[in-house]
């Protein structure tokens, strides 16, 4: 079975859903997905010559060929021409994520749905989204193997009300509107940790010789933020 990470990822699938798995590694999702949905189909994107052969293998492996077409390329470039509705991007960090979005933007026109798993950097991700017409309808935070994960959901349009207010937008596009809301074990957990790295990196700061008054504020201030959320 594949992780609690990957599972709810594709819980925000719908049934029947053509999606596409960019960064696919050894199609995991993808193949889950389809094993329980045998009208569900597939594109897996991988960059990489080893992960593309380990996606490969599984779907063969898993006689999955039908619903799943592995594909090698870079970002959303192997979903061009292809009328998916869904994209998942898993298990990198938000900036690259953004990138892979930002980059393949002219194939995302069908595209109704991103469910974005980034492993750090999420307010990359929902920045990306604010500034590009999807609409952040739904996060969550867990915890597995010791790690924190995120994921958020990106639906293009005006999806209904915004999750943002105006008075905390920077704030909500740091900490996620819905987890601010929530405040579950895992985010506090999360933002624990940050607040100790920040600490510790104002200490070193100060310490050094050169004394950068802007870079020290810029901490303060991040470390007030987070203080004032937990
Ligand atoms: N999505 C899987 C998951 O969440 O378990 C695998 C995550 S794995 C850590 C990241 C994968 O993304 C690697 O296999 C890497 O080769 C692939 N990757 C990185 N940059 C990519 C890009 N620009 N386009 C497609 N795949 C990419």
């Amino acid at each position: 079975n594949i992780s609690e990470r990957l599972q709810l990822v594709a819980s925000f699938l719908p049934k029947r859903a053509f999606f596409a798995d960019i960064g696919s590694d050894h199609a995991y999702l993808p193949c889950f997905v389809c094993i329980n949905d045998k009208y569900a189909k597939a594109i897996a994107g991988e960059i990489n010559e080893g992960p593309y052969q380990s996606a490969k293998r599984t779907v063969e492996e898993l006689k999955l060929q039908e619903q799943i077409e592995v594909r090698k390329g870079n970002g959303l470039a192997v979903i061009k021409e292809t009328e998916v509705s869904h994209v998942v991007i898993a298990g990198m960090g938000g900036s690259l994520i953004s990138t892979i979005l930002a980059e393949g933007k002219a194939n995302l026109k069908k595209v109704e749905r991103i469910i974005a798993q980034p492993n750090v950097d999420a307010d990359t991700v929902r920045k990306w989204f604010f500034n590009n017409n999807y609409h952040l309808v739904d996060e969550k935070i867990i915890k597995e193997d010791g790690r924190i994960y995120e994921v958020l959901v990106g639906i293009r349009g005006n999806a209904g009300e915004s999750p943002y207010t105006k008075e905390n937008l920077d704030r909500e596009l740091l900490f996620g509107p819905f987890l601010l809301r929530e405040k579950t074990e895992p985010f506090k957990e999360k933002w624990r940790s940050e607040l100790e790295k920040k600490l510790l990196a104002l200490e070193q700061i100060k310490k050094a010789k050169i004394l950068d008054e802007n870079k020290i504020n810029q901490f303060k201030s991040e470390i007030a933020a987070i203080e004032e959320v937990l």
